[in-house]
């Protein structure tokens, strides 16, 4: 047996009763939507990295850039702050298109696409696992504060995502920025992006210090739980129709508008009225699932027990620090039957024979 005989959603097995059942219960979801389809998908992500303005960190690569195509939508009411709340994001994928193998088009799944339809184009973003350890601690109102930790990095700006490449293109870096280590800096100008917006190539780290060092080992799981595969799986059309419907009540209550691309008549048709666009009976292409990962060669830290959780951290939210969200602590859960890589190599790397290290990986 697979886990995809246990998650099946062909109806066709189903007594009446049942099918009766998961109709209801779509509808219900549709009609009263809530925060169902993000709930895996944030749980995949984790809390994003990220600098409060006018601090600094060192952050190390343990994985390659990955590119997906997205789209950004409000997924639901943050209470708090001056103005009485706020929408919170999230990046969704595409479901027409996808980065060809190259990176130089995009291909069509000749899947539609409801985002497309109502609010726009979607942007590539650049994802990575990153081992960080902030210069100064971040003190929350509870909790430990934060020193180092391995979290999802989201790039998005082009200049930061050519920063990277010209770096991992250096001769210190030799192509790849698989422990590439950077002084990472958030300025205190308006607007300065929040992973920082100056990103300087300073160490190699090589791979086998990485891989058996006792500091990275200790967020070996934490690193594990970061799935980016599912954090931006292609939703179904009846998915896309509750999450444009959520996100176009966040933005009418926030007074913003819906995106630049935003198109009434199109979420009047697609989504209010439920027309369905042409459906192509063609598989979604959805190969974005390659997990280029220092972290699997990890060993696990032995006898660890320590919470290593973020259980105090604020997510990496665009307004500030008024909304204290805390998402609760996910037990580890295995990799889902998702979408097997196709055009993304493993990285070569060393076999792992040594035991962890007291290597200094933050030295100079
Ligand atoms: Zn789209």
């Amino acid at each position: 047996m697979t886990l995809s005989d246990l998650t099946g959603d062909d109806n066709t097995n189903l007594s009446p009763a049942l099918r009766r059942a998961r109709a209801a219960m779509t509808e219900s979801s549709r009609q009263s939507p809530g925060m169902k389809i993000w709930i895996e998908r944030s749980k995949a992500l984790g809390f994003e990295f990220y600098l409060d303005s006018g601090s600094s960190s060192a952050v190390i690569f343990t994985s390659e850039l990955e590119s997906f195509l997205v789209h950004r939508v409000k997924t639901r009411w943050v209470k708090g702050g001056p103005n009485g709340g706020f929408p919170e994001h999230q990046y969704v994928s595409c479901s027409q298109f996808t980065i060809s193998e190259d990176g130089s088009q995009w291909d069509s799944t000749k899947t539609p696409c409801l985002y497309c339809a109502v609010i726009g184009k979607p942007k590539a973003i650049n994802v990575a696992k990153i081992y960080f350890r902030y210069d100064k601690p971040i003190q929350r109102k509870s909790g430990d504060p934060i020193v180092d930790g391995v979290k999802p990095l989201i790039v998005w700006q082009p200049e930061i995502v050519n920063t990277l490449l010209d770096s991992a293109a250096s001769s210190v870096a030799g192509g790849s920025l698989l422990g590439c280590r950077f002084k990472v800096t958030r300025s205190t100008k308006d607007k300065s992006p929040r992973i920082g917006d100056s990103w300087v190539l300073n160490k190699k780290i090589d791979e086998q210090t990485l891989v058996t060092s006792k500091e990275l080992a200790k967020y070996k799981a934490e690193a594990d739980r970061i799935k980016f595969s599912t954090a931006f799986a292609p939703m179904s059309i009846e998915e896309q129709r509750a999450a444009l419907t959520m996100h176009k009540a966040w933005s009418d209550r926030s007074g913003d508008d819906n995106g630049l691309g935003y198109d009434g008549e199109a979420f009047e048709r697609f989504v209010t009225r439920r027309e369905t666009p042409a459906l192509s009976s063609e598989t979604p292409a959805g190969g974005w699932a390659a997990d280029t990962s220092l972290m699997d060669e990890v060993p696990e830290a032995g006898g660890l027990t320590e919470d290593i959780g973020a259980s105090s951290e604020v997510p990496a939210l665009d307004l500030g620090d008024e909304a204290l969200v805390e998402t609760p602590k996910q037990p580890a859960k295995p990799a889902p039957a998702a979408s097997k890589p196709t055009t993304t190599e493993k990285p070569k790397s060393a076999p792992v024979t040594a035991a962890t290290t007291d290597a200094d990986i933050w030295e100079n």
